[in-house]
Formats: structure tokens, C-alpha cells, sequence
């Protein structure tokens, strides 16, 4: 075989006619002039001309540890050397009987049971899945459809995108519509002027038990929902929204996900953030991301002993759970994310997250002072600037906001910023290893980035 040259050039060249990246743009395909990450250390990212950028969004809001750990690297090397593969079909092995004991062992309440997958999206598609096999199992067939959120974002597999609330006015992808209800945006910062949080959050509630009472509670199986909505723009519900929504599932009979995937692994500062910050139990948990700090990929559902107990044992005789896949508790995957906790336990990242989030959120809101922000938001170490523009010339609001983001993105990254480009949206998630001094810079280049761009506009 013909050696592939490692050229610049030559990878950017590849990428474009060969790599179909996610959410790829059609009119940019082949074309598009894609930063190439060519290595990474702690919480920075080289690019192709060695140039040193803070990593914004954390890869992709997954790196809690920083990059090029040596102690993570001898893990996931010492377990392909003991065993890289095991069919979870009819065997086990070491990684995951211990890392589902663990993580039994950090979610809240009798989130006991664990089902292993090979990200986020596979994770919510099989708490859907499971919710399906239970209502069949319990002979309640019709109770199937899926509450959930505009702006929610829960994967991209068929099922985890139907429930997707974001992006869903887009018809070219199809989407199971029939089996899920939208519920309107939470952002609190939609209320309509004079109207309270409180306010805000009863008729969110309301509207909620209206679709509910209007659907047939007999037909809705479940809610989900992000406990913070990340990738819909950091959109953190009013005080009290979470437990009233748990209260009207119960009420209901309806079984509450909770889509952990970027909230838990210390983003927030604790291990889950349902019970924690939000201070509610929910029936089935998402989470893949931080779970080995993007080492790897994995996902896991972790399911309550209350949905098991009328489904398994005596009288389930020849009856399966017919879901999974080849990589269900990957050995390596599971022996990276047994690591990842180890070091986040003995190095204190969650009490790091929750010291230092004071100063992240100080330098977040101090961003309102420049010109064209419209909005800061964010809890623990996730956050998000929305620009404000007026509409100009022959282009409308819509197009300003995004040709704004746009260039604040490329002015960070000239500046030494990677950010996370989400329309007229910044979004941060640095890793957790994050310092003070590192949360200034930071905050410093996108200050600096706004001024720049505004001053053009
Ligand atoms: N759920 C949430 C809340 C997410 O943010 C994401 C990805 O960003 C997913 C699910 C899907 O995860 P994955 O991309 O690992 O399939």
C-alpha cells in the first residue's frame, strides 16, 4: 500500500473528499477549510502549524481531564493487552461488572442496573427502548409516545432524534413525529416582560399537564430532559421546574429520563446532576461524554430497580431485552472510564469544578458590558454568550446574528480560542482541569474577539 503523506495539505485534501463529518454542510462539501487538530495537552489543542489554542467546549463538552494523560494511557494500554475484546452477549468480563458497580455506587437513589452503549445517542435511544419493553412487558401497549423539548437535544439515531427538539422545522431527515410531543423553550429569559421566574415556571408546568391531559396520560411513556438544555444554547430551567416536572410524571405514570450526557462527570461539580442540583430522582439516566473524558466512546443507561422489579424473575421466563450492540461494556472503553473516575476522585476535580465556577461565571456575566451581547448564561463550567445585533442593510437579524458568530468565532481562533459555533452562540465547557488563570485568559480573547468584531459591525 502506497504510504499516506501526513502533510497538511494532504489531510485537509483527504478530510474533505473522503471524511463525512457530522452535521456536514452540503454547499462547503469538499471544500471546507476545517482547523486540523494535530495534538493536545491538558486543557490546549496544537493545530496543524503547532499554533497553541485553549480548547473552548472541551472537545465536544466531554473532556473533563485534559488531554494526553499518561496514567489514562497505561490504563487503556494494559487492558488491550489483557483483554481488548469480550462479546457481552454470553460473557463477562473485569471493566464493566466494576464500572457498573461504581457507577451504581455514585448515581442517586436505586439507579442500580446498567446498560452499557456506545455513546449518548445509543444511550437515550435504549432508555426509549427500555421504556417500550416495559409498558409491553405491563401490557400497556398504547403508553408510548415521548414528551419532550423545543431546543432539546438528544442524539442522532432515528429515535434519539425524534425526540430532538432542536432543528426539528428541518424535513430533510425524517423523524418517528407521531411518537413524540414538543413541549415550548423553557429559557426564562422568553418571559414575557413583568411576568415573574415563578410565573414563568407555572405555566411551563401547565402546558406540560394540558399536553399531557390532551394526549391521553395512557399513551405518554415518558419525559426527557437535559437537566441544563447544552447544546440547544445553555438554557437552564426556572427554579423549581425540575421537581414539578417529576411530580406531574408520577402523577401521571409517566417515566422521567434525565439526559446526563454533558451535565454529569463534574461539569456541574458532582457526579450526576439530577439529585444533586436539582435535587430530583429520576427513573432512568443518560450519560456517555465525560464518562472517560472522550478517551473512548461509551454510554450507559442506568435504569431503576423499580422498573426491574415487575419485569425480571419468576414468570419472565423466555422474554429478552432484545437490545444491544457488539461494543455493549467495551472492555478497554469501561477500563478507560474506571480510570477517568479514579482520577477524578483523587485529584478532587469535582470540588476544583465547584471552587472555580464562581470565577467562571464572574468572567461569563462580565461580558454583558461589551457591545452586541445579548446574553450570558451558565452554571458550574458550562456557558454561553448570545450576541444582539439589528437587522442592517438588506440582511435581516437572522443573518447578522450568524455572520456575527461567525466571525467572533474565526477572531478567537486567531486569537488562541476554540469555541463552539452554534449560530449567533458561543459555548464553553472547558475541561475541568481548567485554572483560574486559565479561565482569564480565556474569557480575555473572547472579550477581546466581541470588541474586535463589534467594532466592524
Ligand atoms: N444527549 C445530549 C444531552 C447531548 O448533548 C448529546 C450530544 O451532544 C447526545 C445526547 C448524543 O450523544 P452522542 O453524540 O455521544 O451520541
Amino acid at each position: 500500500m502506497k504510504s499516506l503523506s501526513n502533510s497538511a495539505a494532504t489531510i485537509r485534501d483527504y478530510d474533505n473528499t473522503h471524511f463525512m463529518h457530522p452535521w456536514e454542510g452540503m454547499a462547503e462539501f469538499g471544500s471546507a477549510d476545517r482547523t486540523i487538530s494535530a495534538s493536545a495537552e491538558g486543557i490546549y489543542v496544537y493545530d496543524q502549524n503547532g499554533r497553541k489554542l485553549i480548547d473552548g467546549p472541551g472537545g465536544m463538552w466531554c473532556s473533563q481531564i485534559g488531554y494526553a494523560r499518561q496514567d489514562m494511557a497505561d490504563a487503556i494500554s494494559n487492558q488491550v493487552m489483557k483483554l481488548s475484546y469480550n462479546s457481552p452477549w454470553n460473557t463477562a468480563s473485569a471493566p464493566p461488572a466494576l464500572l457498573a458497580k461504581k457507577l451504581a455506587d455514585l448515581a442517586p437513589g436505586d439507579l442500580n442496573t446498567v446498560f452499557f452503549t456506545t455513546g449518548g445517542s445509543t444511550a437515550v435511544d435504549t432508555a426509549i427502548r427500555f421504556m417500550h419493553f416495559y409498558n409491553n412487558r405491563l401490557g400497556r401497549r398504547d403508553k408510548k409516545i415521548v414528551l419532550s423539548r423545543v431546543r432539546a437535544y438528544h442524539g442522532s439515531t432515528y429515535l434519539s432524534a425524534s425526540v430532538t427538539g432542536r432543528d426539528q422545522g428541518s424535513n430533510n431527515l425524517d423523524i418517528e413525529k407521531d411518537r413524540v410531543r414538543l413541549l415550548s423553550d423553557v429559557n426564562p429569559n422568553l418571559r414575557p416582560k413583568g411576568t415573574s421566574l415563578d410565573d414563568w415556571c407555572d405555566a411551563k408546568l401547565a402546558e406540560m399537564e394540558a399536553l399531557i391531559l390532551e394526549t391521553g396520560p395512557d399513551k405518554i411513556g415518558a419525559f426527557i430532559a437535559e437537566p441544563i438544555l447544552a447544546s440547544g444554547g445553555v438554557i437552564i430551567p426556572p427554579p423549581g421546574y425540575h421537581k414539578r416536572t417529576l411530580e406531574l410524571c408520577h402523577k401521571y405514570d409517566i417515566l422521567y429520563i434525565s439526559d446526563e450526557v454533558v451535565t454529569a462527570f463534574g461539569r456541574l461539580g458532582h457526579w450526576f446532576a439530577s439529585k444533586d442540583v436539582f435535587d430530583i430522582q429520576p427513573d432512568m439516566i443518560t450519560c456517555a461524554k465525560g464518562i472517560t473524558s472522550g478517551y473512548l466512546p461509551l454510554g450507559a443507561c442506568l435504569i431503576s430497580d423499580r422498573l426491574l422489579e415487575p419485569i425480571s424473575g419468576e414468570g419472565h421466563e423466555n422474554t429478552f431485552f432484545n437490545n444491544g450492540y457488539t461494543y455493549s461494556g467495551h472492555p478497554v472503553s469501561c477500563a478507560a472510564a474506571l480510570k477517568n473516575i479514579e482520577i477524578i476522585e483523587n485529584e478532587k476535580i469535582l470540588e476544583h469544578v465547584r471552587a472555580i465556577s464562581p470565577r467562571f461565571m464572574e468572567k461569563l456575566n462580565a461580558l454583558r458590558d461589551l457591545p452586541n451581547v445579548g446574553d450570558t448564561r451558565g452554571m458550574g463550567l458550562v456557558g454561553c454568550v448570545e450576541a444582539a445585533v439589528d437587522p442592517s442593510g438588506d440582511q435581516t437579524r437572522a443573518e447578522r446574528l450568524q455572520a456575527f458568530g461567525n466571525k467572533v468565532d474565526q477572531k478567537c481562533e486567531e486569537l488562541g480560542l476554540i469555541v463552539r459555533p452554534l449560530g449567533h452562540m458561543c459555548v464553553f465547557s472547558p475541561p475541568l482541569v481548567i485554572t483560574e488563570g486559565q479561565i482569564d485568559d480565556m474569557f480575555a480573547i473572547l472579550s477581546e474577539a466581541i470588541r474586535l468584531v463589534a467594532t466592524e459591525f
